[in-house]
């Protein structure tokens, strides 16, 4: 077998995907390879699909905005979650994860790797699951084959929720929570060790999952199983002894030449969330981080994508990646196709935010935004428009105005045209 990604990296040989990512990215390649070599940064592309478009995520690396799509048992309709995934890209999404719950997991994750150009992640565990009547009925053969069929289906990453333990549960148990675990892989993998009193396999035989995924260069999403689901149960225990156990997987995927990245909570107050991103990341060897949010309220179900982007605002100036979006349905209903255009408007922005004060970001990021201001000097709404994160939102608000020089906010009084004319 040809080296992986983070095995030519080591040896710094400068092979394509490499260089087209540090044309993306505006850095040295020379940069790159050293930052995927150390796994502080990943390209997550399965060995079957180099073709796609190359997304990196880590250190110096534009923030990067995930998309999560699929059917479930109760609404399963694959050319809707078709149209969800084009969507999340249109506005914004650099990856796609299909969460597939529904009885058509095979189908919706073959024709996204067939219609989408970009990364595509999988939760394996779900298929596992899907295949049998009960969580606890399935065996650790069923765990590795799903991962096994993901991964030659052609999968770029997959979360795996190897940290889910039995010494992290125990803290579960005699410290408490209000919401126990509100990931739904976690949960699986916990009713399953709890009812076989038995240890994760995927912690337990975390190098034959390396074996597995290293055949297709796969990189490992280490899960984050043990999130925190409420600001009551943010930083404790049970989260921190996870992210401890994920920090030595980290270790074990790079010696082995697998690429990983870690999942992040979840529900974290703002005062909070940059000591627990540094935390993690110092934890886990600097591996790129993957956040679900974090949310920073509990209170407003129906935007906790605003919620979730403001997290992720804060996340990503303390360090954290790769923020996965989430849509104004997240608590409540499985996302239409207009939450996901919501959730990755919203998330989008919050990724730009970001950048404007990422280390090897900062130049692009303010080069965009001062064309955008430039555009708005100019009195040029076409410019403004074409630099806009959602440009049909604009034109459509811009489009009552009467006025087609200056907008009806001030209108003869615009003091962007008093102030050209002026000076
Ligand atoms: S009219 Fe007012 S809001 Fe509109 S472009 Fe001019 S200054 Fe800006």
């Amino acid at each position: 077998m040809k080296n992986t990604l983070i095995e030519s990296a080591k040896r710094m040989d400068l092979i394509p995907r490499i260089k087209e990512v540090a044309g993306c990215e505006g850095i040295k390649p020379k940069k790159i390879a050293s930052l995927i070599a150390q796994g502080r940064v990943v390209i997550p592309v399965n060995i079957q699909r180099e073709h796609i478009s190359q997304v990196a995520v880590g250190e110096c690396t534009s923030t990067k905005v995930n998309a999560n799509i699929g059917t479930s048992r109760e609404h399963s309709d694959i050319e809707e979650e078709i149209l969800k995934a084009r969507t999340a890209l249109q506005y914004g999404a650099d990856t796609i994860m299909d969460l597939s719950t529904g009885t058509d997991m095979d189908s919706v994750r073959r024709r996204l790797l067939k219609e989408i150009n970009v990364p595509l992640g999988t939760v394996p565990i779900y298929q596992a699951v899907g295949s049998k009547s009960s969580v606890v009925d399935i065996d650790e053969d069923d765990m590795f084959n799903a991962v096994r069929r993901h991964v030659v289906d052609g999968v770029d990453f997959v979360t795996i929720h190897a940290g889910v333990t039995l010494r992290g549960l125990e803290h579960l148990r005699s410290h408490g929570r209000i919401l126990d675990i509100v990931s739904r892989g976690g949960s699986f993998l916990a009713a399953w060790m709890l009812h076989h009193a038995t240890e994760n396999p995927y912690y337990t035989e975390f190098d034959y999952l390396l074996e597995i995924v290293k055949e297709y260069d796969v990189t490992i999403s280490l899960g984050d199983g043990m999130r925190p689901g409420s600001i009551a149960d943010a930083s404790d225990r049970a989260m921190f002894e996870e992210i401890i156990t994920l920090g030595e997987l980290v270790n074990k995927a790079r010696d082995y030449g697998v690429q990983s990245m870690v999942e992040g909570p979840g529900h974290i107050p703002l005062d909070k969330i940059e000591s627990g991103v540094r935390s993690i990341k110092q934890i886990c060897a600097n591996a790129p981080l993957y956040l679900l949010g974090p949310l920073v309220t509990d209170l407003a179900p129906g935007y906790d994508h605003i919620t979730a982007a403001m997290g992720g605002a804060v996340a990503g100036m303390a360090g954290a990646d790769f923020l996965c979006m989430t849509t104004p349905a997240e608590h409540l209903a499985l996302p239409t196709v207009e939450d996901i255009h919501d959730g990755a408007v919203v998330t989008k922005i919050a990724a730009c935010a970001v950048d404007l004060v990422k280390t090897g970001q900062r130049k692009k990021a303010l080069d965009r935004n001062t064309k955008m201001a430039q555009a708005r000097h100019d009195l040029d709404w076409e410019a403004q428009f074409g630099l806009a994160i959602d440009p049909e939102r604009a034109k459509k608000i811009h489009s009552g105005c009467k006025d087609s020089k200056t907008c009806s906010m001030c209108g003869e009084f615009c003091s962007i045209k008093i102030m050209r004319e002026t000076l």
